[in-house]
């Protein structure tokens, strides 16, 4: 931080978070470091301004610049992915990835209607029909699983659920699966069994962005992704919908205003377009690779030194580790690192027999420690580390 605050309390704390991130080594896969230029925007005076509405249809006046600043977001969103503002359109008012995919299903799942979702102790996200979220309160989750033996999505079995239950709409893309997603055999399945498409990009944005994971635009009927993860934006969400006679861009726009909120968060916007720029310069791309060959590393690092890495590696920036398997829980893996300055999070493994507040694994993420300047070599370096406190406290025990 670099100007003085008349708080001092607040001013304090923010100065121990910060050199708190400074001083610990981030793996938590959803997390990443933004840039200064981001920061800025988002302590800019946008803050100050009210802006209900879309651009050239406000309710309050004094929205010039509001309104170029959100129409350049939605030109940099539509370009990064390489898609054409005839074909497709994108909201960027959505307050962050929940309350995103709330904005989808509200628009074009009618209430009672079935969201077929990966389950969250698969690795879905509570937004794809959990009972605890409001999408499986107002609508109802019809629920499929990962192959048991080999961890990893079967489309048979994704096929033959949703062939039975006939849901309204199928979600794919998800918060702790580490593999490539196969988007055509998604699009084949809600087709034959008439559903729409939902892709949740969220922890996946930034690689899509970097070119080393592939794109769902050519098969999905809406994405949905958070800009704060892979992406390196600030906290946000961006929906994508596709332009044609069943006007989903307008059921979502109207779904997330006035439907589900009011005056957009016009600082986060520009801050989005700051993180849109930087994702489609050639250095972005050089990162999203390196942010894969880092966690790739890191993986087969620990692996060679005995853990178990769920479904035997990774395509991404993430991985989830079998702790239990070596006689360590995911929550005491967790806090033991922690000790160390290592933060990671515990997460369920697919067909977990341990409960979600103290699971069986843990999940790691290299999008964050990439962007500090992280290498393959570091990441070896790092293996060894996490291995040795882990067995420590093992044998501790
Ligand atoms: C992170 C995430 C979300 C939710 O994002 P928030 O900004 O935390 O609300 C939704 N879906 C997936 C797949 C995610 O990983």
């Amino acid at each position: 931080m670099k100007a003085k605050m008349n708080d001092g309390e607040v001013e304090l704390l923010l100065q121990y978070e910060e050199k708190r991130q400074h001083d610990v080594v981030n793996l938590i896969a959803s997390e990443n470091y933004v840039s200064d230029d981001v920061l800025q925007a988002l302590g800019s005076s946008l803050t100050n301004k009210y802006a209900e509405g879309y651009p050239g249809a406000r309710y309050y006046g004094g929205n010039i610049q509001i309104d170029l600043i959100e129409r350049l977001a939605q030109k940099r969103a539509l370009e990064l992915f390489g898609l054409s503002p005839e074909e497709w359109s994108v909201n960027v008012q959505s307050l962050s990835g929940s309350p995103a995919n709330l904005a989808v299903y509200t628009a074009l799942v009618p209430l009672g209607g079935k969201i077929m979702g990966l389950t969250l102790d698969q690795g879905g996200h509570l937004t794809h029909g959990h009972k605890a979220s409001l999408t499986g309160k107002w609508w109802q989750q019809v629920p499929y699983t990962l192959n048991k033996e080999t961890e990893v999505l079967d489309h048979d079995v994704v096929r033959s659920i949703a062939m039975t239950e006939h849901p309204d709409v199928i979600v794919t893309g998800y918060t702790a699966y580490s593999r490539i997603i196969d988007w055509d055999a998604f699009r084949a399945i809600a087709d034959e069994s008439g559903a729409l498409l939902h892709v949740d990009a969220s922890h996946i944005a930034g690689l899509i962005a970097g070119g080393i994971y592939p794109s769902p635009f050519p098969y999905a009927d809406t994405v949905v992704m958070t800009t704060h993860k892979t992406l390196r934006g600030p906290r946000g969400a961006l929906i994508f919908s596709r332009k044609d006679q069943r006007k989903f861009n307008e059921k979502i726009d109207k779904a997330v205003f006035p439907g589900l909120q009011g005056g957009p968060h016009m600082n986060t916007i520009a801050g989005i377009a700051v993180a849109l720029h930087e994702a489609a310069r050639p250095d972005f791309q050089i990162y999203a690779a390196q942010v894969v060959d880092n966690a790739q590393t890191l993986a087969q690092a620990l692996e060679q030194k005995g853990w178990r890495i769920i479904s035997g590696g990774t395509d991404t920036h993430l991985f989830l580790m079998d702790t239990w398997m070596n006689g360590i829980s995911g929550k005491a893996a967790s806090d033991a690192l922690e000790q160390e300055g290592i933060i990671v999070n515990k997460n369920t493994i697919p067909f977990d027999t341990r409960s979600p507040v103290d699971p069986s694994g843990i999940r790691i993420g290299t999008a964050a420690e990439t962007t500090r300047g992280k290498n393959t070599a570091d990441m070896i370096a790092l293996a060894e580390r996490i291995d040795d406190m882990l067995r420590k406290q093992i044998k501790q025990k």
